[in-house]
């Protein structure tokens, strides 16, 4: 166990996520491998390098509005600005937008390459056209304005997108803005998920008496999709250790992570740990944190070298997704080779008080909505127990007290990670 210290389990003792969290990622090696796919399948892939750009952004200085080019140095403060509108029009489109003399201006559109001598546009509202004689009232106006500069989005060469990132809808169009058709990622990570327990069916199927059905299987396979990951499903294991050994090992061979729920983290049985021993580092920790205490990681070898990493989460439902976005969601995104992997954290003020004791850190299912005075508010979904999934169904957030916190007054601020975002 060198590589991620003593089991707290062994010993008895509860480890602070925040230290379960710098062990797991302290161990990890993310995939270097990569592949170039056209943009359209781009989508949540982890970039693989620097994508620099070939062009400047706008290409050239060109108008940010609808209406007359002229030059700075020609506008008067103390009174009218006059001048005269040469005949034409520049349009966005046209190769170059001609020569402007001083005293002169002419009609400009939005995104039209700025005519050479003008550094100003006037707006098509903010100035009288009498016969071919313009006025702009004083004061309206500085010289650049409404002005787009050469390279000022982007500069030739300059750092578009950073390696590590994982692509957004805006990161594809910017991709295609500097004229990319295509993007070096990291292969996809490829995720084996699996079930364990002699009490699961596979819904669909009739359950028979003392059965439940399997519902981690699609609820991680789900929060897996939403990562961009491949998943390999190896469906529902039995509590029996050839069988378990048996997919374990397959897991190993043809993924990269493996993501098991049920039997206390695998743990329950000296034959799994035994086996897990056997394949590889693994901890068995019991997490200070509600729910999902029993929670194991580690790196387990196969063949030639290959490694996968273990997380084995608890087998309540709740608790499985918990650990799954408190541990697995951020370690797999680093192993996929993406820098920015924490989910987006807000504080908003708790609508109700909560009772907290002090050493453990909670994960609360919450609603977060508009406060009525302005700001955001989170108040708790119903009963928290940690098998109830329909109070994770029925959140759009965790509502985290952090491991020292103790409770929480109706009008205190949390810390709340929401589910969806808009990308
Ligand atoms: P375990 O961690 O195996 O002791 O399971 C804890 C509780 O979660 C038990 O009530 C199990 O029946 C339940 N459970 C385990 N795995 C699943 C699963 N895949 N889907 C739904 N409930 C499960
Ligand atoms: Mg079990």
């Amino acid at each position: 166990m060198s590589e991620l210290g003593p089991s707290p389990l062994a010993s008895g003792d509860e480890l602070p996520v925040a230290a379960a969290r710098t062990a797991i990622n302290s161990v990890l090696r993310p995939i270097t491998d990569t592949e170039t796919v056209p943009l359209p399948a781009a989508l949540k892939r982890v970039l693989a390098a620097d994508v620099v750009s070939p062009i400047a952004v706008p290409a050239h200085d060109n108008s940010a509005m609808d209406g007359y080019a002229l030059r700075g140095a020609d506008l008067q403060t103390a009174g009218p600005t006059l001048l005269q509108a040469v005949p034409g029009t520049v349009f966005a489109g046209a190769a170059d937008g001609g020569n402007l003399a001083a005293g002169e201006c002419v009609r400009i559109m939005t995104g039209a390459v700025m005519p050479e001598g003008a550094d100003t546009v006037v707006p098509i509202e903010l100035c009288q056209l009498a016969g071919q004689q313009l006025t702009i009232q004083p004061g309206l106006l500085r010289a650049g304005d409404n002005r787009r500069q050469r390279g000022e989005d982007l500069a030739l060469g300059g750092v578009a997108l950073a390696a590590g990132r994982v692509l957004r809808p805006a990161d594809l169009g910017l991709l295609a803005s500097l004229g990319f058709d295509k993007v070096t990622v990291f292969r996809r990570l490829r995720v084996a998920l699996f079930s364990t327990g002699d009490e699961l069916q596979t819904p669909g199927q009739p359950l028979a008496p003392g059965q439940i059905y399997d519902s981690n299987r699609f609820s991680l396979l789900a929060a897996l999709q939403r990562l961009g990951v491949e998943v390999l499903d190896l469906g529902l294991v039995p509590d029996e250790p050839a069988l378990l050994r048996d997919t374990i090992d397959r897991a190993i061979a043809e993924a990269d992570a493996v993501v098991t729920s049920g039997g206390v983290s695998m743990g329950d049985a000296d034959h799994t740990r035994d086996l897990l021993a056997a394949r590889g580092k693994v901890a068995f920790w019991k997490v200070a944190m509600r729910p999902g205490r029993p929670f194991a990681f580690g790196p387990l070898h196969g063949k030639a070298g290959k490694t996968a990493y273990l997380f084995a989460l608890p087998g309540n439902p709740v608790a499985a997704l918990v650990t799954f976005y408190a541990f697995a969601q951020e370690a797999l995104l680093a192993l996929a080779g993406a820098t920015q992997t924490a989910a987006p954290r807000l504080t908003a003020r708790s609508a109700v008080a909560i009772r907290k004791r002090p050493g453990r850190t909670e994960f609360q299912r919450a609603i977060v909505s508009r406060a009525a005075g302005g700001g955001w508010e989170v108040r708790t979904t119903g009963a928290q127990g940690a098998g109830i999934l329909r109070s994770m169904s029925e959140a759009n957030a965790l509502l985290v007290l952090a491991h020292e916190q103790g409770s929480v007054a109706a009008g205190d601020d949390v810390e709340v990670w929401l589910f969806d975002g808009l990308v």
